[in-house]
């Protein structure tokens, strides 16, 4: 594939990715081809070294980050291995007990600054994130202003954490609760919310007190990086975020370090449940505090009593934002007999009107690749299932010849129970569409999983919305809404989608201690 004679800050050609013929497809594409590109990001932000005590590590092995919209290598970025992590630790430690005596106002300074040099770079930042993650452009701008929300966010919250005095039962003493950081926490994220992922947990335990070290996903390490330096830009001390990227060969043996270590006080994961699963495994040896924002399985119930337009729009964002690939996107829907075929008939109409393949950075896309082949494979794998079992394809249904990683939006009507897609999270572009009778029986289907994180439902019968809202088994309800997160919402989830909450007021309490003082001897 020709390049057009451009290469990049780093020396490599990624500045702009070559233009890509237009096939005539069954599924539609975005109105401009790749032209665009990365555009001008300044090549102070696209780091590729470990950031570990305030110094890049430059110089060791590396691993490849590709673009997943192409398949073209974007960087090689250090390959941190088990002796990097221990090394990371370590500055954490150092650095938190300066960082932990700083007075909550001074900290908050520093996570605004870091804030406003977000903002100020947020196209920039944004680029990196539609390169390394291949979400559309404007999704990616709508994660650099949320993520860089949670730094404004816990800057205010830092000067917001109260202790307590509890009145005595003895008259000679006084009870005092105060709450303190916990240490040094570890933060191991995933690659669908590259940077919002980091700050809603760097956020936090900055505010708190409490120095980090974070992993990101081999697939999207640049935005991490590029975090990094504004962090340091912004004046953060050295060793308090400290980044170590590693290709998926080195994840094992990071993590068990990040998660054994005796310096480290407190692991936060966002991921897979099974290897939400590896890492508590590997807390239990030493104790420590876990947040776990692991995965989901949404239901999104559709009543009759619906608006059915509202609806169908709430499905359309709650289903296809990110091409699917979040854990509170619905992952299988449920539509009340009465209302079903006129949802089915307006869901389909409107993936047709609204949906466009392409490239994350043609304007227009709202549907950019998967990640990889294997999230590729899993959707596959689901509608082979589905429709040997009696499920009928009513949009989409196989991979688009825009490239090997990009899939057709698919809807699928007559899904039952006893389908893959109905019991497991595909995390991709599939809406399976279960039609259902009564109340009692959307909400046994729904909480049948074994995870709940996001639930949504739509419907106009008051009663009705508080009793399913009650009943629903997750961490948070959308009623009438497909769309729930921001950065004053609790967020997690319940059964196995985790432990914790991030963000909100609540989120700031997962890095903080609390300690009884007795003071005594006071006749
Ligand atoms: P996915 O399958 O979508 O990549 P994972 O839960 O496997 O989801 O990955 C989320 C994050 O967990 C990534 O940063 C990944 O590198 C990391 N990871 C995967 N396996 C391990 C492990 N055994 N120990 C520590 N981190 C891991």
């Amino acid at each position: 594939m020709a390049w057009r004679g451009f290469r990049g800050p780093l020396g490599l050609p990624w500045l702009l990715p070559p233009p890509r013929a237009r096939a005539a497809l069954p599924g539609r594409l975005s109105s401009s081809c790749s032209q665009a590109g990365l555009g001008p990001v300044p090549p102070w932000l696209l780091r590729s070294g470990a950031f570990v005590g305030g110094r890049w590590l430059e110089g060791q092995a590396a691993f490849p980050v590709r673009d997943p919209a192409t398949g073209l290598e974007l960087s090689r970025v250090a390959d941190c291995g088990a002796a990097q992590a221990q090394e990371a630790v370590r500055a954490a430690y150092e650095a938190g007990a300066a960082w932990g005596r700083a007075s909550a106002k001074e900290r908050g300074a520093l996570l605004r600054k870091w804030h406003d040099l977000m903002i100020e770079n947020k196209d920039s930042l944004a680029r990196i994130i539609t390169a390394e993650n291949g979400k559309p452009l404007k999704e990616a701008q709508g994660e650099i202003l949320y993520s860089a929300s949670f730094l404004e966010w816990f800057a205010e919250e830092a000067r917001r954490v109260y202790g307590d005095i509890i009145p005595s039962s003895a008259k000679d003493r006084r009870i005092l609760v105060l709450k303190q950081p916990v240490g040094v926490a570890t933060i191991i994220t995933p690659w669908n919310f590259p940077s919002a992922m980091i700050t809603r947990k760097v956020g936090a335990a900055l505010a708190a007190g409490c120095t980090v070290v974070v992993k990101p996903a081999e697939d999207t390490p640049l935005s991490a990086l590029a975090l990094a330096e504004l962090a340091n830009r912004a004046g953060i001390p050295a060793g308090v975020y400290n980044v170590i990227p590693c290709s998926r060969q080195q994840a094992a043996a990071v993590g068990e370090v990040l998660c054994t270590d005796p310096l480290v006080s407190k692991i936060s994961f966002t991921g897979s449940t099974a290897t939400g699963k590896i890492l508590l495994r590997h807390a239990a040896g030493t104790v420590k505090r876990v947040s776990m924002e692991l995965g989901g399985h949404a239901p999104f119930i559709v009543f009759d009593s619906a608006d059915l337009d509202k609806a169908v729009t709430g499905a359309l964002m709650s289903k296809y934002r990110n091409s699917g690939q979040t854990c509170v996107c619905t992952n299988r829907f449920l539509v009340q007999k009465g209302i079903h075929d006129a949802f089915v008939e307006k869901f389909a109409e409107a993936m047709k009107r609204e949906l466009f393949i392409g490239n994350g950075f043609d304007e227009g896309t709202t549907q950019g690749p998967l990640i990889n082949e294997k999230a590729v494979e899993k959707i596959e794998k689901h509608i082979h299932d589905a429709v040997s079992q009696g499920a009928s394809i009513i949009a989409g249904g196989k991979r688009h010849s825009y490239g090997k990683n990009f899939f057709e939006p698919t809807l699928l009507s007559n899904v039952t129970t006893s389908m893959l897609c109905a019991q497991e999270e595909t995390f991709g572009p599939l809406a399976p569409l279960i039609k259902f009778d009564t109340e009692e029986e959307a909400l046994a289907i729904a909480n049948s999983a074994n995870v709940g994180l996001a639930g949504y439902f739509y419907s106009q019968d008051p009663a009705q919305i508080w009793r399913v809202a009650e009943q629903l088994e997750v961490g948070m309800v959308g009623i009438n809404e497909g769309i729930v997160s921001a950065v004053e919402c609790p967020f997690g989830g319940v059964k196995q989608s985790g432990l914790g909450r991030e963000g909100s007021k609540y989120g700031i309490d997962e890095y903080l201690e609390i300690k009884y003082v007795c003071f005594g001897g006071l006749q």
